[in-house]
């Protein structure tokens, strides 16, 4: 059987074209949700929808005086597994012919800013920095060649994993899904190569995981057609394109940062529940 890696490998940096650069937010001020672009560090409001055609307003405010929320609103959350072959050398596991794939609950989304609770089921929950890849329009069957023009652009996630009850139960869905486990942000930024850019996880300030989305199994526009042809992809669903070597636990108290160069850091806290 041929894999899908062989049936659709193709010229990948075309999907690497340059767009505008913007940075799209989402961000409460004075009891109002709305969507934003982020001009050095004054946001504009925009009108209309991130995923359409919009105007900023004239008027801005500074980034430290709205609060962020997480970018997207997702229809749903697919993670990937196993994706770096750094990862898959450390974790000395074969390097799979198909992406893996899993779904975590929308409710499972965070922002910036916003706490991870360590829930009272788990004894190790571990922080997995991430690529996500935010959906631009309503995605179906397309191809590797076809990818980068349905996507809006990337932002930082953390795919946070309760690591015991992942072991204990032979699936994912009880680790992948507890409500704040899946923190996104600060932004989405439009114009990036998604094909090498350093992806790093910082605890307490201290560096964990480091490494370059070159070092991806199946990069973002092999993922992006191969869960096409699965399920519908609409506006804002978000792809969380698997983890680099490094993983490893939080206890209450500490910081995570995902910091993805071309991004920007994203910054939750574990709490206790
Ligand atoms: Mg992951």
């Amino acid at each position: 059987m041929t894999s899908f890696r062989t049936a659709c490998r193709g010229d990948l940096r075309w999907g690497a074209k340059r767009q505008r650069s913007m940075k799209l937010l989402r961000f409460s001020s004075a009891d109002k949700t709305s969507f934003g672009i982020l001009e050095g560090d004054v946001v504009r409001e925009i009108s209309g929808s991130p995923f359409g055609p919009f105007d900023a307003t004239a008027d801005g405010c500074p980034l430290d005086e709205v609060m962020l929320l997480a970018p997207v609103e997702p229809s749903k959350v697919i993670g990937v597994g196993l994706n770096y072959i750094d990862h898959a050398k450390e974790l000395k596991m074969a390097i799979p012919q198909n992406p893996i794939l899993f779904m975590k609950p929308p409710t499972s989304v965070i922002g910036p800013g916003d706490a991870i609770v360590y829930p009272k089921m788990s004894e190790q929950v571990d922080y997995e920095a991430e690529l996500v890849v935010v959906i631009k329009d309503k995605t179906k069957d397309v191809s590797v060649e076809e990818a980068a023009s349905h996507i809006l652009g990337y932002t930082c996630g953390n795919d946070v994993t309760a690591r015991d009850l992942q072991r204990k139960d032979g699936q994912w869905t009880r680790s992948k899904s507890f409500d704040t486990f899946s923190p996104l942000g600060p932004w989405i930024e439009t114009d990036l190569d998604p094909l090498d850019v350093q992806v790093e996880m910082l605890l307490n300030g201290n560096v964990v995981q480091s490494s370059s989305t070159s070092n991806m199994i199946f990069n973002v526009f092999e993922l992006v057609s191969f869960v096409s042809q699965i399920m519908t992809l609409l506006p804002g669903d978000v792809i969380m394109t698997g983890t680099p070597p490094g993983v490893g636990p939080v206890q209450p108290g500490d910081t995570t940062e995902v910091r993805i160069q071309g991004i920007g850091t994203l910054t939750n806290q574990v709490v206790s529940s």
